[in-house]
């Protein structure tokens, strides 16, 4: 983030940031740099969060649910005439699009860090700002700006323009009153629901229809413009990768825009601000098809969660340009001098669990770890070790970007940097960020809005290691537990009769699967010594002790393995993997074998249906004496009869299940004795 300037004399000395988390420090952090006191507002819960420590001072604004807090102009204004704060940022969320607080703002006199009340108005609706598009020259998707009457002018609209369609709230946001039509019956249900969410939630029931554009991608722009007339879109950002319309991770530039559309959608976005004289940062989202042609969604009048990728690529600092702005400088740059340097990716970290279907997680972060900042990391966090998320507000913990020079040395950076973001006591989406960052079709950037719904389809389960993988995994186990055995030994020792060395060689289990090795300690780390290596394995680093992050080098690359203990066993993730290992001695481990190994069931006793199917016929009865080969049953399966026989001579004891009945692969059908 560069542009240092002389400060101009008009600059505020004191802001107000009507918002909590994430954007609230970050606000803090640009305004501190720029030498301006700050003022942060908090509810309930949030009296020790850490917006409120990094705040100059704060002023409480009620309980925490967010209309009694957050939400409320009046208190909000109270408190900057309270404070002598002379400007408000809003961040994003809460109040930040709301004409209503801009203009209680002007009223008192204070200074709102966005755009003018025209703007938030037209483009708080998505018709209106469909028809200024339009007017301004702007794509849109193909479809109609009239608000729909009735179910029959619904259908009657989306066969004008073709299935499938797209059922859209006028005031809609947030992913909601938004229903996807492919035929007519679902049109006329989805105009019902989209008009009935739309109602509920924004209390403005105006539904429109337009194309739905399939498999398509999320590219948007950045705007900053100035009081003097100067805008300059900031290049595009991509959003694909998104959960329920909720984006996921944010990159700029985008694998698939070439300099012309970058081009002509920076064209179009500035000529759409234009024509509301915007002023601000703000963002334009398209969306973009598989030829390339791309149409106006919405624009979002505000600071976006994903603009740290803009600014990683192009040095600027949005917050400061936008105060800067508000304050009356001009933007001070032209558009050719903003280029663009290298790659950004954002992950949002969110407090619900991927292993049980992404449910919220509520609750204390009992240890809360980040990975460091340095060139290549930034980490915007709301929240502190022993912090707390609560239930009123958005589960966004932070976010996570890296910068390097290319797409796939950025997607690198981060799959390491997830690697040391240590989260403990709460459900979180680290592992399956982890996974995305691991997925050959996104490192291909072969993406779009479906990527997520298509690759996982029943939800997230931590992929299954690869060898090499499983390998590092087990002589991290075999490191960690040398650890603990040498501390117990170092105590036991000096208690006489207990002079014991524990041996060398081990026997580590991970998922049934033994791996017998041997482990030398010396002063810098270990060397492990194994069958299923070729070469011995060198580890370097030293580890604390019931330190959740294992960081060595691992055959000369730098790794970090995230390691809980559980009863006698280790908890270890690494990427998207996560195994469970036990640390046995040898002798142990062949007691736990032969203790594990059932005895496999003596099939030989059993009919068995080979395949899926249905029991036509058994044609043979309990007490029958059977010879090899003679016809047991017959199965119809694939459209085919298949009959069963005796695999040798016995006598049949049992018929389990009777004709007619649908088989499984593997169930039995006879007994024999
Ligand atoms: P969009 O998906 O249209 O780009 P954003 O992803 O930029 O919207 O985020 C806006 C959303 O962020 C709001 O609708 C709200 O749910 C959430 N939000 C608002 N305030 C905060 C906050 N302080 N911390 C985290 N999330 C917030
Ligand atoms: P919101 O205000 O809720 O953010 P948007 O209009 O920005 O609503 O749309 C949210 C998401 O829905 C987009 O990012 C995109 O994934 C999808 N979407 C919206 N309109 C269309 C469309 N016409 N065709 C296909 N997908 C769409
Ligand atoms: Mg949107």
């Amino acid at each position: 983030m560069a542009q240092t300037r002389e400060y101009s004399t008009v600059m505020f000395k004191k802001i107000l940031i009507a918002n909590r988390g994430e954007i609230a420090c970050r606000v803090i952090k640009t305004a501190r740099k720029m030498g301006i006191a700050t003022v942060a507002v908090c509810s309930d819960v949030d009296r020790d969060a850490l917006h409120v420590q990094m705040a100059d001072e704060s002023v409480f604004i009620g309980p925490s649910p967010s209309v009694q807090s957050y939400l409320r102009i009046e208190r909000i204004v109270q408190a900057c005439q309270e404070t002598g704060a002379e400007a408000v940022h809003p961040g994003y969320g809460f109040l930040s699009e709301n004409p209503l607080f801009t203009q209680a703002l002007d009223k008192a006199g204070i200074v709102f860090i966005g755009p003018n009340v025209r703007a938030l108005e037209v483009m708080g609706d998505k018709i209106a700002s469909k028809k200024l598009a339009i007017k301004a020259g702007v794509n849109t998707v193909p479809g109609s700006t009239d608000v729909i009457r009735d179910p029959d002018d619904a259908v009657r609209i989306a066969r004008d323009i073709g299935f499938p369609v797209m059922l859209k709230a006028s005031a809609g946001g947030g992913g909601k009153g938004i229903r996807l039509a492919w035929n007519e019956a679902e049109c006329r249900e989805g105009f019902q629901r989209a008009t009935n969410e739309a109602q509920a939630s924004f209390g403005d029931g105006r539904v429109f229809i337009e194309k739905f554009i399939e498999k398509p991608r999320h590219i948007e722009i950045q705007l900053i413009a100035d009081n003097h007339g100067q805008i300059l879109h900031l290049n595009e950002r991509e959003c694909s990768i998104q959960r329920r319309h909720q984006k996921v991770i944010e990159e700029a530039p985008s694998a698939f825009i070439d300099p012309a559309t970058r081009q002509a959608m920076g064209a179009q976005a500035i000529a759409l601000a234009r024509s509301v004289d915007y002023r601000s940062a703000g963002t334009v989202e398209f969306i973009v098809d598989k030829d390339r042609n791309f149409y106006f969604l919405e624009m979002n009048t505000r600071l976006q969660v994903e603009h740290p990728v803009t600014e990683m690529i192009t040095g600027l600092d949005l917050v400061e340009l936008m105060i800067r702005v508000a304050a009356g400088e001009p933007l001070g740059l032209t558009q050719d001098q903003i280029g663009i340097n290298g790659w950004a990716i954002e992950s949002r970290v969110y407090a619900e669990d991927p292993y049980r279907g992404f449910l919220p997680a509520i609750g204390r972060l009992m240890r809360y770890q980040p990975p460091a900042e340095n060139a290549h990391v930034r980490v915007d966090t709301g929240v502190t070790d022993g912090g707390e998320v609560s239930m009123y507000y958005d589960p966004m913990i932070a976010k996570l970007i890296t910068w390097d020079h290319d797409r796939d040395r950025a997607i690198r950076q981060m799959r390491h940097a997830l690697d040391w973001f240590y989260i403990g006591g709460l459900g979180n989406n680290t592992p399956f960020l982890a996974a995305l960052m691991n997925h050959p079709q996104f490192k291909s950037g072969d993406i779009s809005t479906d990527f997520i719904a298509e690759q996982y389809p029943d939800g997230f389960q931590s992929p299954v290691p690869p060898e090499a993988e499983r390998h590092l995994l087990v002589a991290v186990a075999a490191a960690v537990h040398r650890y603990h055995v040498d501390r117990d030994a170092s105590i036991t020792q000096q208690l006489p009769g207990h002079e014991h060395h524990p041996g060398d060689d081990w026997v580590v289990v991970v998922d049934g699967a033994h791996y017998p090795l041997t482990i030398r300690r010396d002063a810098a780390g270990f060397t492990i010594d194994a069958a299923h290596q070729k070469q011995p394995l060198r580890i370097d680093g030293l580890w604390h002790l019931g330190h959740p992050l294992f960081e060595a080098r691992i055959d000369g690359e730098l790794v970090c393995v995230q390691v809980e203990r559980d009863g006698i066993s280790y908890r270890l993730s690494h990427h998207s993997f996560r195994v469970k290992a036990l640390v046995l001695t040898p002798s142990v481990a062949e007691y736990q074998k032969q203790m594990l190994d059932k005895p496999a069931p003596d099939l030989s006793k059993y009919l068995l249906s080979p395949m899926p199917g249905l029991l036509v016929q058994v044609l043979v009865k309990p007490g029958e004496n059977v010879k090899a080969g003679q016809d047991l049953a017959i199965i119809e399966a694939m459209k085919m009869e298949n009959v069963l026989r005796a695999a040798r001579d016995g006598t049949i004891s049992e018929i389990r299940v009777e004709a007619g009945a649908s088989l499984s692969v593997d169930q039995v059908i006879i007994e024999f004795s």
